[in-house]
Order: C-alpha cells, then sequence, then structure tokens
C-alpha cells in the first residue's frame, strides 16, 4: 500500500483478519540505554517503535495524547525475532 503523501516512514495498515495480536504492556521505568532502530510515521496518532535494549528487542507503541502520551511495550525478543515481529506489524499481519 503507496500512500503519496509526502511521509517518509511507513504506517501501520489495518490488521488483517486473525492477526496475531500483541500483548501490550506498561513499561518498566527506568529503561536504560535504549536504542530506537525504526518507526512508523508521526503523522498518524499511534506511533511504534522498534526498540533494542540491552541485547533484546521490542517494540513500543505511543498513543500521541495531548499532554500525556500513553507509551506501552512489547514483551522483550531476541533481536531477530522482534525484527520479525515488527515486519509482521507493518504488513498488518500483527498488532
Ligand atoms: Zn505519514
Amino acid at each position: 500500500m503507496i500512500e503519496l503523501t509526502g511521509c517518509l516512514s511507513p504506517h501501520v495498515p489495518t490488521p488483517q483478519k486473525g492477526h496475531t495480536r500483541l500483548v501490550w504492556l506498561t513499561p518498566d521505568r527506568g529503561t536504560a540505554r535504549l536504542r530506537v532502530i525504526t518507526w512508523t510515521c508521526y503523522c498518524r496518532a499511534t506511533l511504534y517503535e522498534l526498540c533494542q535494549a540491552g541485547g533484546q528487542g521490542f517494540i513500543r507503541r505511543t498513543l500521541q495524547l495531548e499532554g500525556s502520551p500513553a507509551i506501552h511495550e512489547t514483551y522483550r525478543w531476541p533481536i531477530r525475532q522482534a525484527s520479525d515481529i515488527w515486519r509482521a506489524l507493518l504488513s498488518g499481519e500483527a498488532r
């Protein structure tokens, strides 16, 4: 799905029927040395980021509310597995 809107980052599509439902957790406080590897487009209300910390990967979801963003994270996985789940998110196979 290509949208000619001038956006540089991908948009998360509508989930496919029977998509994998990711578990969204309240983030641990004080996550040390977090690296954001890639992210979805900021033009949408919900921003997803593929993050790496301590050799593990996870996805962070930020709902950009006025004043106080609501942030959730997935479980942590080996970075390769986290990348697979990131691709599934971008293809509508997971949400
Ligand atoms: Zn966009």
